[in-house]
């Protein structure tokens, strides 16, 4: 494992165009669990209230759970030191972009720029008829559904629903980044959900070299990862962050 530390340090550090693929995994330590598992966020709420078709049918109902997952709960969340470590690397000039499939602005909030948000960002609302962008402070959601203040149609939050397209400029983005990166930092994903899993997979393709950090490993461990280091993403992006600064 030291040896593989090492290793990553010394990639990331000669690396010219690093990005980031960070999944559900590394938002856990700032108390947000993945979707699924035991823990996860299905073992409490009902999926549905996902699904587009439900959503327009029933807005009520599904705002009801939305508001309770994504404003009281993973609205308090704070960004990790994983989340730092990576905004810390971009100010460095040693990662050029995050592509996330999370929706919790953590990363943004820990002072990252560079953010393709492929899945969309939960602390948003849209009106899918104006496109007018809402902040959760600027809305009342005691009375739910939230309606647009020019129109009043139905918000949405704006990340990407069962059933949704990923949003055209961040798929372009991150499928570029992939393309023309020379090492992926793969973090806390299970790779599985489609087509966001494919990122690293192009990335590889085109010549780039995969470090992954996982507590487990995923369906990209075997595959393409060229570095696995197995442990909480905050515990190793510290090391590998101190491992860097000594090199300088
Ligand atoms: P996933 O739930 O499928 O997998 C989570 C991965 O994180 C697993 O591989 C697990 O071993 C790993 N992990 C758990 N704790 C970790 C830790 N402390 N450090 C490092 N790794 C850890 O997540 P996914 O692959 O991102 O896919 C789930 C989908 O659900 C995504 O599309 C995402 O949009 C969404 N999601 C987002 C959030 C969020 O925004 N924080 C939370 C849950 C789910």
């Amino acid at each position: 494992m030291e040896n593989d530390l090492k290793r990553a340090a010394e990639l990331i550090k000669n690396s010219n165009s690093m990005i980031a693929f960070t999944g559900a995994g590394i938002s856990v330590e700032s108390g947000i669990p993945p979707f699924r598992g035991p823990d996860g966020l299905w073992s409490k709420y009902d999926p549905k209230c996902l699904d587009l078709d439900y959503f327009h049918e029933y807005p009520k109902e599904s705002w009801t759970a939305i508001k309770s997952i994504f404003y009281d709960f993973f609205g308090k969340a704070k960004y990790n030191k994983a989340h730092k470590v990576l905004a810390n690397l971009e100010k460095e000039g040693l990662l050029k972009a995050i592509v996330t499939q999370n929706i919790d602005n953590l990363h943004q909030e820990a002072g990252s720029k560079q953010v393709f948000e492929f899945h969309g960002n939960s602390q948003r609302m849209i009106c899918p008829i104006c496109d007018q962008m809402y902040l959760p402070g600027e809305l009342d959601l005691n009375k739910l559904p939230p309606r647009c203040k020019n129109d009043g149609e139905v918000l949405k939050p704006d990340f990407v629903f069962f059933g949704e397209g990923i949003p055209e400029d961040a798929y372009r983005k991150s499928l570029l980044a992939a393309r023309m990166c020379d090492v992926v930092l793969i973090i806390g994903t299970t790779g599985e959900v489609m087509p966001a899993a494919m990122i690293p997979t192009e990335a590889q393709r085109a010549g780039a070299t995969i470090i992954e950090i996982n507590t487990e490993p995923s369906n990209y461990t075997d595959k393409i990862t060229e570095i696995f280091l197995q442990g909480k993403a905050s515990e190793i992006l510290v090391q590998l962050q101190d491992l860097i600064s000594l090199k300088k």
